[in-house]
């Protein structure tokens, strides 16, 4: 499912794409069929289109990294080129993410599982953490009062 979005990042009018084949293991998982292979193949002709089609985007976020890492690191680099314009989010429901080339390629990175008892990231407790270009912004959801409506 794709959406444009305000709340998930900061100040951006952001195109949010939702990724299957999650490896995640939430509980609590609010939309289990992301676990599953479903829906349609995110080629770059895929993605074009829906670029085409949300003009004034200035964000396109990927939520949820799927299931095959040189294929994600791939559409990034093919954004980058393609697409300069716009910044990239990913989501990780991974507690960390060392690969360097995810934090070279995308702008926003979000860390962290979603855990009920720690609350999304617009609660101070939160075990989730979005960066921009490494540096923790988390904090500005508690300070203007976002609320993502997404949790993973
Ligand atoms: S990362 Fe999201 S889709 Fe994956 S298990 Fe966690 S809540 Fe579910």
């Amino acid at each position: 499912m794709t959406s444009v979005v305000l709340e998930e990042i900061p100040d951006r009018i952001t195109l949010a794409l939702e990724i299957s084949n999650c490896q995640g293991n939430c509980v609590g998982c609010h939309s289990p069929f992301l676990r599953e292979d479903v829906g349609e193949e995110l080629t770059p002709a895929v993605l074009d289109a829906l670029i085409a089609d949300n003009f004034g985007v200035n964000c396109l976020l990927l939520l949820g990294e799927g299931n095959d890492p040189a294929a994600l690191l791939s559409l990034a680099r093919w954004l980058r080129e393609r697409h300069p314009r716009l910044e990239r989010a990913l989501y990780s429901g991974r507690t960390a993410v060392p690969e360097k080339d995810i934090w070279d390629l995308f702008d926003f990175v979000k860390v962290g599982p979603y855990k009920a008892e720690c609350g999304p990231l617009n609660q101070r407790t939160t075990n989730q953490r979005l960066y921009y270009h490494g540096e923790d912004i988390t904090a500005r959801f508690w300070h203007r009062g976002i609320d993502p409506a997404r949790q993973d």
